[in-house]
């Protein structure tokens, strides 16, 4: 498989984008209880083709991890959603996407992996951290350790955790646990540091530990953003919070402050779910109903293109 993986440099770090899967996946309305079929359609002219697929009414979202690589060590920031596990919705379950034949070709195997950490433990940001081994599943990067917040991993060892996976399958049973029986996991800080250039900041709301990953290096700014941003959508609608968010005002509040702080600064930010090229940066717009912002996608380089 050739490298088609696309790559970004901050300062020292490289930043490498992983994609398990991209296409139309969930109806507007599926995902924010305010996206009315109206809403929607007027703002059709920026949305289509890439980010909303008109035919089937869904909005466009990847699956994929960020390989970052700093001071040496090689870190995977969020795992998709893996390969042969038992899932309710049936876009994931038993799935085959031979994401680690692509982690491969952006040249990265899984004992190369250090440091291995989640956004959040939502089942499309866990999956490849195990992987089916002679009907047992193994840690798929054997020589990591793994990093979970320790509010993230609490509040799924609750009762209200453990009833909230039954939407999805209990992917903490399979994707997570064996992590913990192999030895291989840390609990930590949703304000970890992991090197000089790299930062957990906590970011509560879609679920209570909820973290995006900072990369500051040389003067230039980058943010993993994780679930505070599913779809552009949020950014012209920043009050929208999803159906699957843990506590919807908490979500909308961090939304609001992270959107302000990083149009000013500039920051290059990663949203887990936003399709090719995904990275972009804040824009303050004006529209009649107030204050809102653009995201204007970068797309910096591609590996394996002319
Ligand atoms: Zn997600």
């Amino acid at each position: 498989m050739t490298d088609t993986a696309r790559r970004f440099h901050i300062g020292t770090v490289e930043i490498t984008l992983v994609v398990e899967a991209c296409g139309p996946l969930l109806r507007p309305a599926e995902l924010y209880p305010e996206a009315t079929p109206e809403c929607i359609a007027a703002q059709r002219g920026w949305l289509e083709p890439s980010l909303y697929d008109a035919a089937s009414d869904r909005l466009v979202l990847a699956m994929q991890g960020f390989v970052l690589r700093s001071g040496g060590k090689t870190i995977l920031v969020d795992s998709c959603v893996g390969d042969c596990k038992q899932r309710v919705r049936p876009d994931f379950d038993g799935m085959r996407w031979h994401w680690l034949d692509r982690l491969d070709a952006a040249g990265v195997a899984p004992q190369d992996v250090d440091i291995v950490l989640s956004t959040h433990l939502h089942v499309d940001h866990v999956g490849w951290h195990t992987r089916l081994v002679d009907g047992r599943w193994e840690p798929t990067f054997p020589r990591a350790r793994y990093l979970f917040v320790d509010a993230e991993f609490a509040y799924w060892n609750s009762d209200a955790g453990r009833q909230a996976l039954e939407r999805t399958g209990d992917y903490v049973a399979d994707s997570v646990r064996p992590v913990f029986d192999a030895g291989l996991a840390d609990l930590v800080s949703p304000d970890h540091r992991i090197d000089d250039a790299i930062t957990l900041v906590h970011t509560p709301g879609h679920t209570p530990g909820h973290v995006c990953v900072a990369i500051d290096s040389q003067g230039e700014h980058a943010l993993i953003t994780g679930d505070v941003l599913h779809h552009p959508l949020q950014c012209r609608f920043p009050l929208w919070s999803t159906r699957f968010c843990f506590d919807a005002e908490q979500a909308r509040a961090t939304r609001l402050g992270l959107l302000q702080q990083h149009a000013q600064r500039q920051t290059l930010l990663f949203p887990a779910h936003f399709p090719d090229p995904t990275a972009g940066r804040l824009r303050c717009v004006d529209t009649p109903d107030g204050p809102c912002y653009a995201y204007d996608f970068v797309a910096d380089g591609l590996a394996g293109a002319a």
